[in-house]
């Protein structure tokens, strides 16, 4: 079997699940691994019967022995719902979890990957963000936890590549969304969808005068793959997302004109720390990945919304 054997942190998660099926398609051997915190068995149970597929219930904060040739580290919460919820376990995840997965990629020499964020850049002062900058992160607020945890988290992968010469590979992830986010994740686009679907108002928190860029699961997992491909001196950080900024309000009329909703908007309190505006500056990822997104935001939310109203038949979810 000459099939490279990889590992995927986080991996029953959102974007997980989408990578798991995606090495399958290529090929690949794949151990996801995951401690259901926010993932589910079923984001997966259609990999189950695959042979080349394994389910592992195991939390990254502690070590993991296995034998890997790549190491997709995707396991943290990502929405600020959950990431919140265990402030402490969600540091722990990313710094521990980034310790006992470096100490693994070095043991098996195995290359890795950190699913790091647009959060390192917190509320940036400089538009669009390319990697240089350095960022404006609040040390000691409610979204510390998440944007210090990854900043610490890459940290390491640089100092495992200039102490130990571990292949690393730190993608900073802008705003993802897609088919097989949670219903109940928090995040804008799964809100926004799912209030229009059910006919209730749409929450627009602060004016919603603040930006987001979404990039489509499918663009984002491309570019995971083709970020693994590269040759050991491509360490990162490369952002990936795209480019093409819109308000919430924006997103809100869209996804209403998507849904065909009757839902009107309401306005709440802005979270703590919510950054202002946020654009990736994918140059590097263009001239080093030969990548950009394709898929337009209406065309992605339309297949969301499509996700969503299968499930909410389903499985209808609580107000
Ligand atoms: P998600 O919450 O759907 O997935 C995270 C997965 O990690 C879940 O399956 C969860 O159960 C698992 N997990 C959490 N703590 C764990 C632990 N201690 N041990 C093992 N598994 C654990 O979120 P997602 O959107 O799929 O995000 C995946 C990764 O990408 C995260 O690291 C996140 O920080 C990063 N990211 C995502 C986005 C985005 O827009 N989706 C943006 C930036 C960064
Ligand atoms: N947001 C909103 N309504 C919601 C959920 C989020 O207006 O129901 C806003 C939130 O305040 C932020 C943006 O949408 O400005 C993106 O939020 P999300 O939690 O998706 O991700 P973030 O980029 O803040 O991590």
């Amino acid at each position: 079997m000459n099939e490279k054997r990889v590992l995927v942190t986080g991996g029953a998660g959102f974007l997980g699940s989408h990578l798991c099926r995606r090495l399958l398609e290529d090929g690949k051997e794949v151990l996801c691994v995951d401690n259901f915190f926010t993932g589910r068995r079923a984001n997966v149970a259609e990999l189950l019967g695959n042979p080349r597929f394994e389910l592992m219930r195991h939390d990254v904060t502690f070590p993991l022995y296995v034998e890997v040739d790549e190491i997709y580290n995707l396991a943290c919460p990502a929405s600020p719902v959950h990431y919140q919820f265990d402030p402490v376990q969600t540091t722990k995840t990313s710094v521990h979890g980034a310790i006992n997965m470096l100490g693994l990629a070095k043991r098996t020499r195995a290359r890795i990957l950190q699913a790091s964020t647009s959060e390192v850049y917190g509320d940036p002062s400089i538009h669009p963000q390319p990697e240089s900058y350095w960022g404006n992160v609040n040390p000691i607020g409610p979204r510390s936890c998440y944007d210090e945890g990854k900043r610490c988290a890459e940290t390491l992968f640089f100092d495992y590549f200039r102490q130990h010469r571990t292949n690393i590979k730190v993608a900073r992830i802008f705003n993802t969304y897609g088919p097989q986010m949670h219903p109940n994740d928090g995040r804008v686009v799964s809100n926004f969808i799912v209030q229009a679907l059910k006919g209730q108002p749409i929450t627009i928190y602060g004016d919603g005068l603040q930006t987001r860029s979404f990039c489509y699961v499918d663009d984002l997992i491309e570019a995971f793959c083709r970020l693994m491909a590269t040759g050991p001196e491509v360490t990162g950080p490369i952002n990936l997302g795209n480019p093409v900024e819109f308000t919430m309000r924006e997103l809100a009329e869209l996804v209403i004109d998507i849904t065909g909703s009757s839902s009107r908007l309401t306005f709440e309190a802005l979270p703590a720390d919510d950054p202002k505006q946020r654009q990736p500056d994918i140059t590097l990822a263009r001239r080093e990945l030969q990548w950009e997104p394709k898929v337009p935001l209406r065309v992605g939310l339309e297949k969301t919304a499509r996700y969503f109203e299968t499930l909410l038949k389903e499985t209808p979810v609580p107000a």
